[in-house]
């Protein structure tokens, strides 16, 4: 197994940690809404870890509190020990959306957090943005803005615009669920390739139990609403994994067991 593919997680000190974490929503009805609850878990250095469930169990709201976009109606979120209270320039957040602006190009597109930060773009940002689009396939349509794109390549514009900083930690819900399932491979892996040649701890938030097992250290299973953790698996398959991974045992039996607890639907 190549050291480059296959970046260590270390156990000293969490870098994300949820400790009793719920969240109550307010439906249009004025009834409460809970999603997730109760929510204890930590993840390490450079760990990648994907999140699946049934709609509705609190995955994106997990992020947004991640994120500190949301502040938790219980519990705490913390990263670095410290809890989170605002959104933090070391994390990159992918949405579902990918959320451009229209009257920009895709350059710029995937350099604006630079611009709106420090007020310019410098060759640096520059060049690494250039380098996030060939990844990503898109170094034809740098000059294009996004409604001459596909949502698809839409979203991988948004992406790459994750990326550019470099974030310690990365934030990604559903960043696939656009794509057609080819694309949706390829950038499984040049997710897994960059998170290897850069590490960075990954929440990764799917519908698709096959990207899960592609890319995770460990998959958290979450209950049907309130949204609880089911389960955590840890993927003991091998690095790098690639088309071949798809048929290996291990694979498959555990493609199973998850689809079995996902599709369960019982709260816990
Ligand atoms: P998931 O991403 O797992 O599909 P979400 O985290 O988006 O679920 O939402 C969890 C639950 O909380 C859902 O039932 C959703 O309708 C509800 N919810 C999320 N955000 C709000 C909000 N701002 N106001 C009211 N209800 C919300
Ligand atoms: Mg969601």
């Amino acid at each position: 197994m190549s050291a480059v593919l296959a970046p260590t997680v270390q156990t000293a000190g969490l870098v994300i940690e949820f400790s009793g974490v719920g969240q109550t929503f307010t439906s249009s009805d004025g009834r409460p809404v809970v999603a997730p609850q109760d929510v204890n878990l930590g993840l390490r250095r450079h760990e990648f870890v994907s999140g699946v469930g049934p709609s509705g169990c609190g995955k994106s709201t997990l992020l947004r509190l991640v994120g500190g976009l949301l502040a938790p109606t219980s519990g705490t979120v913390s990263i670095f020990g410290m809890p989170v209270t605002e959104p933090r320039d070391e994390i990159g957040f992918a949405f579902q959306k990918p959320t451009l602006l229209p009257w920009l190009d895709v350059l710029d597109n995937v350099t604006f957090p630079m611009r709106h930060k420090y007020g310019r773009v410098d060759a640096r940002d520059t060049a690494r943005a250039s380098d996030l689009l060939a990844v990503t396939g898109l170094t034809d349509f740098a000059r294009k803005r996004p409604a001459e794109l596909s949502g698809g390549m839409q979203q991988r514009v948004a992406i790459a615009r994750a990326l550019l900083h470099d974030p310690d930690i990365l934030l990604m819900d559903e960043p696939f669920s656009a794509l057609d399932a080819l694309a949706r491979d390829e950038m499984s892996f040049e997710l897994v390739r960059i998170w290897s040649e850069r590490p960075k701890t990954v929440v990764f938030v799917t519908h698709s139990i096959q990207e899960a097992l592609l890319l995770s250290d460990r998959i958290v299973v979450m209950s049907a609403r309130p949204g609880r953790v089911a389960e955590i698996i840890d993927v003991p398959l091998p690095r790098p994994r690639n088309l071949a991974t798809l048929s290996d045992p291990v694979f498959t039996h555990l493609a199973n067991e998850i689809r079995v607890k996902v599709f369960s639907r019982q709260p816990v």
